[in-house]
Order: C-alpha cells, then structure tokens, then sequence
C-alpha cells in the first residue's frame, strides 16, 4: 500500500474544512471596507514613522496625550487615562472602567521592538578605500535578506554631559541610503554557495557601507575612516567615543506600501508587531466608557527573550497595575497588585504566521492561519510537546470564543505550524506567571520577521475590532 493510501479519510476532511473557510472580504459590506481603507491608511503611515521602539513609545505618547491622559509617574488621578513609561522603549496606558480594579482588568500585550541590526560601540572602521560600520544582530532574522538593500538608521545618543541626540538618516525624501555588501554570483563558490545557508551568512560579514570620500589630509592614517567621523561630528555633534553610549539600529529604508494588482495587502517593516500595537491603541482609545478598568503594555526586548529593564520579564507589569490602582483611587499595595493581576485578563496581541502556499509543508493545514481571514487565536505556542508554551485553559478559551463570536467577529483558531518544525514563544508566559487567564492572539503575516513583512488590510481592521470587543468585555 501506498503511504498516501493509507489516510483518504483525513485529507477528505481536511479539503472539507478549507472550503468552510471564507475570507474577511467576503463576509464585509461596502461601509466596511471603506473603514478597512481609512485604517490602512493610517496603518502605514504609523508603520513607516515609529521604527524603532523609541520611536513607537513617542507615536503612542503623542496620541495619547491628545486624548487627555497624565503621565502616572507622579501619583496623579486619571480621569481619561494615564501612562506609565520606563527608559523611553517600555510603556504601559490606562484607561478607567466602571469596576473595581481590584477585580481585574483587561489587558493586551504586545511588543514595540522589532529585528534589526544595532551598531556595535566600537562599529567605525575603513577598508580598502570605504568607510564602514559593524553591525550587531537584534532578533531572530534571515541574515542574507539584510544585503543589498536600502538601509536607514535610527539612533539616539546619550553624551556623557547629559545631552541626547536624536540620529536620523536615509528615511527624508531625497536622502541617501546605506547598505551592506554581497558578494558577486560569479565568485561566490567557496564563501557562500557551497556553505550550508547557517554558515554562508556571519554574522561578523554584515558591514554597513557608510562612505568613499576620503578626508582631504594625505597624512592622516585614517582617511576614510576620518571623513566618517567627520561627517557624525558635523551632522549630530557626536564623536567616535560617544558611539559606545548610543543605540543606533539599522532598518530598512522607505515607507510601507500597498502590496498586490488589488491593493489589497500592506507590505512593511516591523509589523511583527506594531500591527498589534496599531489595532490595541485604536481599541483602546475607542473604548468609551467600559465596565473592567483597561491597560495597554508594549513591550521593548520580545524578540530577543524579553530580558531587560524594558522587556517583559521586569517586575513593570506590577509598577503599571499600582500606580492604575493608585489612579483609582485604591490602596496600591502589593497584596491589591496581586489581587488585582491574578484576576486580569489578558489578550498577548503577536502577529502569527500565515500559510505560504509557496511552504505550506511546515504547517499543519487544520490548525493554520489564513492570510485575510481574521486575527487568529493561538491557545499554545512553544515547540514540539509544548515546550515553553503557556497555554490557555479550555474555560478561558471558551470566554473568548463567546465574546468573539456574539461581536461577529471573523477569528481562526491556529497554530504555529507542525509540531516539530521549528516554534516560537510570545510574552504569554510572563503574564501566566502573575495569574492573569491569557492567549495569544493576532493577525497572520507573510515574510514575518524579513525587511518586508505582508499583511491584509482586512485582517488589520478585523484585529482592531477583535481587540475592542476584548477592550469592551465585562
Ligand atoms: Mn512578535
Ligand atoms: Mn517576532
């Protein structure tokens, strides 16, 4: 017998089951899809101003602001709502409810760093007549999706006389890019196309290529080198030294864009996940009035472990519920932290991956995400045996199925992909750890973690009203 004969009744099932599965577009009417373009909109313009961390916390701040909430810090009461930063990458929000804190709340998740390149502190070196600067992986990428592409950098330095700078360039209409090198097809055999795709790439091999204009010294040691250095003194004031107390990220250069003959799709940078920081401060301050008190948390540091002062495994989430019980007008103890925590519940918003019909061998068809059929809501991750999942109990899954369903909000329940593939983690966990009931939820993306992450527009406005029913639970 032959191995595929073996199981027609589980592939009849599984075709069965694909046929159920109707698209966000189809099940949306005329007004609808002009809300899902209006949103689109204004999805990519975020996406394309806040590439950093930084760059997210400030966007929200900016919003935030306008629509009336006080910095937490100082102890102040917060009528419309109020935020709680730490370091300028990690910010909580707070919105009062009709309830008791004490009681809970309704809290997402979600994280504003993304993988990228870091400058190393000493990163400024030359080679045969090209300035260059070593770079530093952040984050789970594809090292060889990182060469011969436009390049901006994002920065912030801090010099030692208590000053910051902003570093900003290659984004500007007009401004120039930067780049890392690859070696030309034709020799290539022995660094790179004979290698196993783990080695081909070093990490130590991605050099940013910053200048060829020497300085106009024929003395100097150093001339292209020192025309580099010349030209951050000039722009920015810094100097060489002032580099080992900067975080200069690299990124892709340019805007997001529409994707598809039919526009139907947004192409970007970063998505993973400021998709879901989108869609949760568009939930959150769209939720008028709601019964349960609500926070918003983006995360710095996810993509690499959640290890930090600004990453999730900081005590910030217990600081973020006192100072929202101080807000209350509650006694911020830690007893009424832990009360409060142990009764929250949480959406951990991470984009999911959606199938590649081009690798659809890695998932498992039953359990996977659909590009345009809805935010999924993934009740484990981990790797195979469910190792490192925290995985969402049958009671609150159930939860979510009513308050999804009874909102007509279009949903899949996914998985990551087969169990013994690969796998992957979120900051569900580290929200199990204080009590909270939490699931891992988001839309599904194509290319995830590449320079060029694809997305629906449909599944973009599906999230964000998935997000505000959650907002909106009692
Ligand atoms: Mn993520
Ligand atoms: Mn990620």
């Amino acid at each position: 017998m032959k191995e595929e004969e073996k199981t027609p009744d589980v592939t009849a099932e599984k075709d069965d089951q694909k046929e159920k599965r109707k698209c966000v577009w189809e099940q949306i009417n005329e007004a609808e899809r002009a809300e899902v373009e209006t949103l689109a909109a204004e999805y990519k313009e975020f996406l394309t101003k806040a590439k950093t961390e930084r760059a997210v916390s400030q966007t929200i701040l900016e919003k935030t602001s306008q629509a009336g909430y006080v910095d937490l810090a100082g102890g102040s009461s917060a009528k419309k709502g109020g935020w709680l930063g730490h370091h300028g990458k990690l910010l909580g929000l707070f919105a009062p409810g009709h309830d008791d804190p004490l009681n809970g709340f309704n809290l997402i998740v979600a994280h504003g760093d993304a993988p990228r390149l870091d400058l190393k502190p000493k990163c400024v070196y030359e080679d045969m007549g090209l300035g260059l600067l070593k770079s530093n992986l952040y984050g789970g990428l594809k090292k060889f999706q990182w060469l011969a592409r436009p390049l901006a950098i994002w920065g912030f330095c801090a010099l030692k006389d208590g000053r910051h700078v902003d570093i900003r360039f290659g984004e500007e209409p007009g401004d120039p890019v930067l780049t890392i090198t690859d070696i030309l097809p034709h020799l290539d055999r022995k660094v790179q196309r004979d290698k196993r795709l783990s080695d081909a790439f070093p990490a130590e091999r991605l050099n940013v290529l910053a200048n060829s204009l020497p300085v106009d010294d024929k003395k100097a040691k150093t001339r292209f080198k020192s025309a580099l250095l010349k030209i951050f003194e000039d722009r920015w004031g810094i100097k060489e030294d002032d580099l080992i107390s900067s975080e200069i990220e690299i990124v892709p250069a340019g805007s997001a864009l529409e994707v598809g003959f039919d526009r139907s799709m947004i192409g970007g940078y970063g998505q993973d996940d400021r998709l879901s920081v989108f869609t949760a401060l568009k939930a959150l301050l769209s939720t008028k009035k709601p019964k349960r008190p609500l926070l918003l948390i983006i995360f710095d540091r996810e993509e690499i472990g959640s290890f930090g002062s600004t990453g999730a495994e900081s005590n910030f989430i217990m600081r973020l519920a006192a100072a929202a019980l101080g807000a209350a007008g509650k006694e911020p103890s830690w007893l009424n932290v832990q009360k409060a925590l142990a009764a929250t519940r949480a959406l951990s918003a991470d984009v999911e991956a959606s199938v590649d019909p081009t690798f659809k061998e890695v998932h498992d068809d039953l359990n996977s995400g659909l590009l345009g059929h809805g935010p999924c809501v993934v009740r484990y991750t981990g790797g195979a045996g469910k190792y490192g999942a925290s995985e969402a109990g049958a009671e609150y899954m159930a939860f979510i199925r009513r308050i999804f369903d009874e909102a007509k909000v279009i949903w899949q329940s996914t998985l990551l992909g087969k169990q013994e593939e690969g796998g992957g983690g979120t900051v569900a966990h580290l929200m199990a750890y204080h009590g909270i009931n939490v699931v891992d939820s988001g839309p599904p993306l194509l290319s995830m973690h590449s320079p060029f992450e694809i997305c629906s527009k449909s599944d973009v406005w599906m999230n964000a009203k998935a997000q505000k029913t959650f907002y909106a639970s009692a």
